[in-house]
């Protein structure tokens, strides 16, 4: 099973990636927890990640596909994977399509998460308090949404064209969310 999950930020991308992942049996790979996790252990690619993470932009294309290419070449991948925050760009989105190809798979689908834009922000400021992560300040998240608008909302309907998006609404609790997500996706309830 080879998923994407995708929506703007503070979606609760995060939270449903780890319960679909665990019912697949497949790693749940964000490209925003390896960058951090990077920039926490002070690497090269943490440093130099963190600058464009700390201003709310894109890392360049080509260090986030070599860093995701890297990831899903591990053994725990072979199987499948969730995919949580890449791609986010038409470059990533070719780069991902080569990738997959190149193991003789394909994507089996994509979930669109939709959210209320103004929900979205008070939950990003809800969450900074509580993280204290560097990128949630209110100029920041305002300029992520933007970046989201501009850059990863239009690669939804590419992936339309292959009939292959769930779009989900992703406001309410979030385990109403999981319970459409997994609907969509035919996954039977366990009893
Ligand atoms: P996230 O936790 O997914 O919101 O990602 C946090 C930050 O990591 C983003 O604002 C970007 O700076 C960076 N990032 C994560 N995924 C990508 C990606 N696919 N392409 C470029 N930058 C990314």
């Amino acid at each position: 099973m080879r998923l994407i999950i995708m929506g703007p930020p503070g979606a609760g991308k995060g939270t449903q990636a780890k319960f679909i992942a665990d019912h697949f049996k497949i790693p749940a790979i964000s490209t925003g927890d390896i960058f951090r996790a990077n920039v926490s252990e002070g690497t090269p690619l943490g440093v130099e990640a963190k600058r464009y993470m700390d201003a709310g932009e894109y890392v360049p294309d080509e260090v986030t596909n070599r860093m995701v290419r890297n990831r899903i070449d591990e053994p725990d991948a072979a199987n499948g994977f969730l995919l949580d925050g890449y791609p986010r760009t038409v470059a990533q989105v070719e780069e991902l399509d080569g990738m997959i190809e190149f193991t003789g798979h394909h994507l089996d689908a994509v979930v669109c998460l939709t959210v209320d834009q103004e929900e979205i922000v008070s939950r990003l400021l809800q969450r900074a308090q509580v993280e204290g992560r560097a990128d949630d300040t209110e100029d920041v998240i305002r300029r992520r949404q933007e970046v989201y608008l501009k850059e990863t909302e239009p690669l939804i309907e590419t992936y339309k064209k292959r009939g292959i998006v769930h779009e989900i609404d992703g406001m309410g609790e979030v385990d109403e969310v999981t319970a459409r997500i997994f609907d969509a996706l035919d996954v039977v309830p366990e009893s």
